[in-house]
C-alpha cells in the first residue's frame, strides 16, 4: 500500500530525496506523500527509503489504501515511462 505522513513529521525535509518517484513533497502544514507516486519503493529498492531515514518514524502504510505488490510494481512500470 502507499505510505502516509503522520502530523508528528518535523519537517525535516531529509525523506525528500530520498524517494526515488519524487512523490514527497511540503503541503500545507507537514510534508505529504503522492499515493499515485508512491511504490513503497518496488522496482528501485528493497526497503522503503523514507521509511528508512525519518527520524521520528512518522511514515506509516495507509490503512485507507491497500495496495498489492504487483499494484505497486506496475505503478513503478507507468512512473518510468514518464
Ligand atoms: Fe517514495 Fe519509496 Fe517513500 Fe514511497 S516508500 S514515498 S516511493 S521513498
Ligand atoms: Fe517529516 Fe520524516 Fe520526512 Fe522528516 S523524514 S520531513 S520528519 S516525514
Amino acid at each position: 500500500m502507499a505510505l502516509k505522513i503522520t502530523d508528528e513529521c518535523i519537517c525535516c525535509d531529509v525523506c525528500v530525496l530520498e524517494c526515488p518517484n519524487e512523490a514527497i513533497a511540503l503541503g500545507e502544514e507537514i510534508y505529504e506523500i503522492d499515493p499515485q507516486r508512491c511504490t513503497e519503493c518496488v522496482g528501485h529498492y528493497e526497503t522503503s527509503q523514507c521509511v528508512e531515514v525519518c527520524p521520528v518514524d512518522c511514515i506509516i502504510s495507509d490503512p485507507d489504501r491497500p495496495e498489492d505488490r504487483d499494484t505497486l510494481y506496475q505503478r513503478y512500470l507507468r512512473l518510468e515511462q514518464e
